[in-house]
């Protein structure tokens, strides 16, 4: 399965839901394609002082609102066709939860596992500055963020590139999310997309209804859960299912192998054992799997794929045994793959909602920084500024006032993480309830379509507001 098939399983998905909406076609085609894309090529050092020549991409989906938002992914594998497809999920996941941003992505062809830390700053700096020239990047124009193969570091020197190439630029750190908190990020945002993956998991999980049809009671305490990938996204959620949801963490599978345990695997002890010897084979207590992708196949209740696209294809999904398959990374189950889980009975939670809390606590991130308050010695006088922009901004997207005391409350009392942490949860859960009953109400086959249209329709009204289609 080639990774281009990724941007097939997208397109296959919009239209499946698109032939349930009876919006104009014209229109459809304006939410369906990719506005710009940018491929760059330039010339960066390697260590030994040689050149080589960096292949990177950045895709803007969708301008129906502005700035256009999503992830820099660093892998070798990494292509133009991926990156629009990528970008195109970024629209529809930011309409699905309510975040006033069109949706981009940005792929860099670069093996992240092996470059040194020099190279990997020359080459993120040499893009962002890429980036400037073709005005792909800015606080009103185009905002990047974590994704595969990235982090806060990197974040961090796109911030300080903008800065020091824009230097008249009063909110330059609102050019990028998912910075380190001392570059004027937001606590909370490193594990949000993980937390939000918890948190639209229980969510799902609180419907009996749905569980009975899964031979499945309901929560997820006690639930037997396989992890694929021990990244941002893969270390969180599973840390999050199982201290907070009391879930046993079966088994987890890594690039270089899988560990399983029927009893259940700490995860932070895990974490911690990969990081000291570079593999989690080995494990004590656990059986060793050379091939991680066996482990997708083994009896669990919940299978969360948590690295790459295109895991879970015709190949392997006669033999998933999982009843919910909780789509964590982008794309992980292909559109021939999900047709044959969806026969089986398996219940997928789609990738476009499920993963949409990064995205969330990254736009909590851009209004602070739009709010010119720096993280330091400005922070306690500008504190009360802030959560209260965080509360308006709360209210606009869950759509619920807040009583005056409990408004109060927020701003002079909880922490900023835990105002994130509240209004990610609320998010998750609201828009959980919104899918679920488009599922359901208008007889739609799967989560997944009804995320989808209600993403086509938000964006296609914002369209016809926007006077484009008059
Ligand atoms: P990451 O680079 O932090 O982690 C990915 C992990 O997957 C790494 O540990 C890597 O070793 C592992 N991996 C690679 N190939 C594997 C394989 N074949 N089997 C098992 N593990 C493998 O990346 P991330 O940020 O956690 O992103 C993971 C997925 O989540 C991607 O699809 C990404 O697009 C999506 N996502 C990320 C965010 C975010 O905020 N970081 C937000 C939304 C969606």
């Amino acid at each position: 399965m080639s990774r281009d098939s990724f941007h097939e399983s997208v397109n296959h998905y919009f239209n499946r839901a698109a032939s349930f909406s009876t919006l104009d076609e014209g229109l459809i085609d304006q939410v369906r394609f990719c506005n710009s894309a940018y491929r760059m090529r330039f010339p960066v050092k390697r260590d030994d002082g040689t050149i080589t020549v960096i292949e990177a991409y950045r895709a803007e989906h969708s301008h129906h609102r502005l700035p256009t938002k999503g992830g820099i992914r660093f892998s070798p594998d990494v292509t133009m066709d991926e990156t629009i497809a990528l970008a195109a999920l970024m629209t529809y996941k930011c309409a699905v939860v309510g975040v006033p941003f069109g949706g981009a992505k940005g792929g860099v062809r670069i093996d992240s596992n092996t470059i040194s830390d020099g190279f990997r700053e020359r080459v993120t700096r040499r893009y962002t500055a890429e980036l400037i020239r073709k005005n792909f990047i800015g606080p009103d124009i185009d905002v990047p963020a974590p994704d595969y193969g990235t982090g806060e570091r990197e974040m961090g020197w796109i911030a300080d590139t903008y800065k020091n190439l824009k230097l008249n630029s009063g909110d330059a750190y609102a050019c990028v999310t998912g910075k380190p908190l001392a570059m004027h990020g937001i606590p909370g945002r490193k594990q949000a997309t993980g937390l939000g993956v918890f948190y639209g998991i229980r969510s799902c999980m609180e419907i009996a209804e749905d569980m009975q049809a899964l031979g499945l009671t309901t929560g997820i305490a006690g639930k037997r859960v396989i992890v694929q990938g021990l990244g941002n996204v893969g270390y969180h959620a599973a840390f999050f299912m199982q201290r907070d949801g009391g879930a046993i963490i079966t088994g987890i599978a890594e690039r270089e192998g899988g560990i399983f345990n029927p009893n259940g695997l700490d995860v932070d002890e895990v974490f911690k054992f990969r990081n000291a010897n570079k593999s989690i084979l080995g494990f004590p207590g656990a059986e060793s799997i050379a091939n991680g992708q066996e482990l997708l196949e083994r009896e669990c209740d919940i299978l969360i794929p948590s690295a790459l696209e295109n895991q879970i294809t015709a190949d392997n999904a006669p033999r998933i045994k999982a009843k919910i398959v909780a789509e964590a990374a982008n794309g992980p189950v292909d559109f021939e793959g999900e047709a044959i889980l969806h026969q089986r009975g398996i219940l997928m939670i789609p990738d476009l909602f499920l993963n949409a809390g990064g995205v969330t606590v990254s736009y909590f991130e851009w209004l602070k920084n739009r709010a010119g308050v720096s993280f330091d010695r400005m922070i306690s006088r500008h504190e009360e500024l802030v959560k209260r922009e965080l509360v308006t901004a709360m209210e606009e997207m869950t759509g619920v006032k807040l009583s005056e005391e409990a408004s109060r409350r927020l701003i002079h009392g909880p922490s900023e993480e835990e105002l994130v942490i509240a209004a990610l949860e609320q998010s998750m859960m609201r828009a959980y309830a919104n899918i679920h009953r488009a599922w359901k109400e208008r007889n739609l086959p799967d989560l997944r379509t009804a995320a989808f249209l209600l993403a086509l329709e938000r964006v296609a009204e914002s369209y016809k507001h926007h006077g484009i289609f008059p």
